[in-house]
């Protein structure tokens, strides 16, 4: 039976009869608007851990855009079946208030990695990500909690922030999870146009396109990038926010050569809707 909770009293006292009981705690923070790729996080989790325990809160925080929050997709109830099916112990969705009450003063801070990719572009972006984090990281006291390396930044980010202030859980980055043809689930997806849903998976054509060159011998960073910019700009009202090849350890840039393991990852508009995927160089299964 999932349980739902609106109350960060209910989640602790929640988390504290299963403790009692001696079980293990998993944890997938989301901001609803569920799919596959979301299950696919909580399926690990309950892999690995006797209870899992989602939430749902789309962080004000975190927002760069006020058009982009209010736009943002809301599914409570589907969501909640979603949880239920896939074997959910408990559902935590906050308001607003109860997150950020009167006299919320606070805001965790990280150097280095937010400085590249969606955080160049996006600002205050992931000090948002990181503060909700934290305080839901507090508010559920996990022994693990899941990420997506849909968002790839975002993982790398949290699992460093999560090692510096000695937070006692371990950060589980994921694999993507692609529709059929392609395209990175994303909550987003359901807001684009029609023509744009039918361009979109260009963009992984443009990944896979870099990943074969990569196969065939081509390591030049700058000539990567070019094709995959080529790629995309052959994509109808496509319009490019970055794309770029980092390491994968400090996300910053790769010059010259690039290596196994090295992160593509674009980021792209279509109309509003602004859509990001990665790959890393020869993990993929040749197309
Ligand atoms: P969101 O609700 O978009 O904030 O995403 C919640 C979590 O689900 C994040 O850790 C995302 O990285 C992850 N996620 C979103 N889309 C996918 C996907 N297509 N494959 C794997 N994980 C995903």
């Amino acid at each position: 039976m999932l349980r739902v909770l609106s109350r960060i009293a209910e989640v602790r006292a929640t988390v504290a009869e299963w403790r009692r009981a001696g079980e293990s705690l998993g944890f997938v923070p989301t901001m609803g608007a569920l799919h596959v790729g979301h299950i696919s996080l909580v399926l690990a989790s309950r892999r690995e851990n006797r209870r899992t325990i989602a939430s749902i809160f789309v962080n004000p925080l975190q927002f760069d855009r006020k058009s982009d929050l209010d736009t943002y997709p809301r599914t409570f109830d589907a969501d909640c079946a979603m949880l239920a099916e896939a074997g959910v112990d408990a559902v935590f969705a906050p308001q607003a208030f109860e997150m950020y009450p009167d006299g919320y003063a606070t805001r965790i801070d990280q150097k280095g990695l937010p400085d590249h990719l969606c955080g160049a572009t996006r600002p205050g972006h992931f000090s948002g990500v990181m503060t909700v984090v934290t305080k839901l990281f507090n508010i559920v006291a996990a022994d693990r909690a899941y990420f997506g390396k849909k968002d790839y930044q975002q993982v790398m980010i949290v699992r460093r922030m999560a090692r510096d202030l000695d937070m006692a859980l371990e950060v589980r980055p994921m694999p993507i999870v692609r529709e059929t043809d392609g395209l990175a689930m994303s909550s987003r997806n359901r807001l684009l146009l029609t023509e744009h849903r039918t361009a979109a998976p260009g963009l992984y054509r443009s990944l896979k396109a870099a990943e074969s060159a990569f196969r065939r011998g081509e390591v030049d960073s700058d000539r990567l990038r070019a094709t995959v910019r080529g790629e995309i700009e052959r994509i109808p009202d496509a319009r490019i926010d970055y794309v770029d090849i980092v390491d994968p350890e400090i996300l910053a840039p790769r010059r010259g050569p690039i290596v196994r393991g090295d992160v593509l990852a674009i980021a792209v508009f279509f109309g509003a809707v602004r859509l990001i995927d990665n790959i890393e160089f020869g993990a993929e299964s040749p197309s």
